[in-house]
């Protein structure tokens, strides 16, 4: 059926490392040949072979309004007509810089960057500069990309693939990584006062989404909050997943506590390749060229990135019923997935949080790294393929969040919990 898929597969994987040019969208954990696609629009994927999927990954969060976003699409077309890139200040930067300020008052300076793990590598740089101290604090299973300080008990594809903790990192940069659990404040404590003095900052995923979607607990991201101010450390929240979608503001608004520095990705480029780093004036003046932290990059605030990004944020800054949208899209599919396990005597826990899911096939509430763990993970991967062969495609781990997109029509969604069902009832009999 993915005749077309695998044959590529089989070219691919002579000339690219295992086939894909991230793990994370490799099948290696859930067995097969990865999908191959070729277009989409609003919610709906279609693969090369021509079968359609209604789609949970979203590029694994840009998609929040949808696949080809009329709006978006217009303004790359608008803006590659001009050039595709300078290399010298544009307009749109500003224009974007100053939107996020609105959307996120706490972001007094913003730099734009061309990923994800830029930003919280270029974050724990500021950090270390600001403060003159060399270590971190990050939390097992949390993701921030795969610089080299990040590849300790990490999640994502590096928890997928087994190698969370990757070769290749010195021990010199691993020692200055320090793992504490999520959710757990004792753990933070602890480590703070071993290593007195010494921890330029802790970063974290405000909600945990690369070992699945897990929740901050009541009261611990105020208590990093407090901590970080105890010890003159450094708050960076990585909203990488987060911003711009568990609200307007990111889960700074979501739950009332802001961080010295924020990282994004992914939404803010609505699928072009961006991320970016900012934060309070005082932390973000040590950034070269105001300071002496120097941080660079030649297609940084590309314009083709900033406008389509600047189309995604401003509809999400003027509607913010889409929000609203979401999160009622995401409870509907939450109560019907829940029923659906439920008939069929499924052990399940389903941890969401705005329009962030997953679905972890265990007795235990999964709080953090250890709980996530206890996912029956043969389960999940008979559970994924019948998905699969019904058209919806899901992230291909168990230790992944799905993204929902406001495009989700209510069809789409019974079409999904019906699949769910089917899903689970073979998944069993298996
Ligand atoms: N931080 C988080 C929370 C992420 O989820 C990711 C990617 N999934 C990154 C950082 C790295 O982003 P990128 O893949 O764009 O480098």
């Amino acid at each position: 059926m993915l005749e077309t898929s695998e044959k590529l597969f089989e070219r691919a994987q002579q000339f690219i490392p295992g086939g894909v040019n991230s793990p994370a969208r490799a099948f290696n954990s859930v067995g097969g040949s990865p999908v191959f696609f070729k277009k989409a629009k609003g919610s709906i994927l279609t693969d090369v072979d021509g079968k359609e999927y209604i789609d949970y990954v979203g590029s694994w969060g840009p998609m929040i309004l949808g696949h080809a976003y009329e709006p978006v699409i217009k303004a790359v077309q608008e803006t590659a007509a001009q050039s595709t890139s300078f290399g010298a200040p544009t307009e749109i930067e500003v224009k974007m810089a100053e939107l996020v300020k609105q959307m996120v008052p706490g972001v007094d300076k913003i730099r734009m960057v061309n990923s994800g793990t830029e930003a919280c590598m270029s974050a724990i740089r500021v950090a270390r500069g600001y403060t003159g101290r060399d270590k971190i604090i990050k939390f097992e299973g949390n993701y921030h990309g795969h610089a080299d300080s990040f590849l300790i008990n990490a999640g994502s594809g590096a928890l997928t693939l087994g190698t969370p903790s990757s070769p290749g990192v010195t021990k010199g940069t691993a020692k200055d990584t320090l793992t504490a659990d999520f959710n757990d404040l004792n753990s933070v404590k602890q480590l703070l006062n071993e290593y007195k003095d010494e921890v330029a900052a802790i970063i974290v995923e405000p909600v945990a989404g690369n070992i699945g979607c897990i929740p901050p607990r009541e009261g611990f991201l105020s208590g990093l909050r407090e901590l970080c101010d105890a010890h003159d450390t450094v708050l960076i929240f990585d909203e990488v997943m987060t911003g711009f979608r568990v609200s307007k503001g990111g889960a700074q608004e979501r739950y009332g506590v802001s961080a010295d520095l924020v990282t994004y990705g992914k939404i803010i480029g609505a699928g072009l390749p961006v991320g970016a780093f900012g934060g309070k004036k005082e932390v973000m003046q040590v950034v070269s060229p105001d300071g002496p932290v120097y941080q660079a990059g030649t297609l940084s605030g590309n314009p083709l990135a900033m406008a389509a990004g600047y189309a995604l944020l401003s509809e999400l800054q003027e509607n913010p019923l889409h929000y609203d949208e979401l999160e009622e899209k995401t409870t509907y599919l939450y109560t019907g997935l829940q029923e659906q396990f439920e008939d069929h005597g499924a052990s399940v826990h389903i941890n969401r949080v705005g329009s962030m899911i997953s679905v972890f096939f265990t007795e235990e509430q999964v709080v953090d790294f250890t709980t996530a763990r206890t996912t029956d993970e043969t389960l999940f991967k008979h559970f994924y393929h019948k998905m699969l062969e019904q058209g919806i495609y899901l992230p291909p781990s168990p230790f992944e969040s799905w993204f929902l997109a406001n495009s989700l029509t209510e069809e789409q969604l019974d079409d999904t919990i019906q699949a769910a069902g089917q899903s689970i009832k073979s998944a069993l009999s298996n």
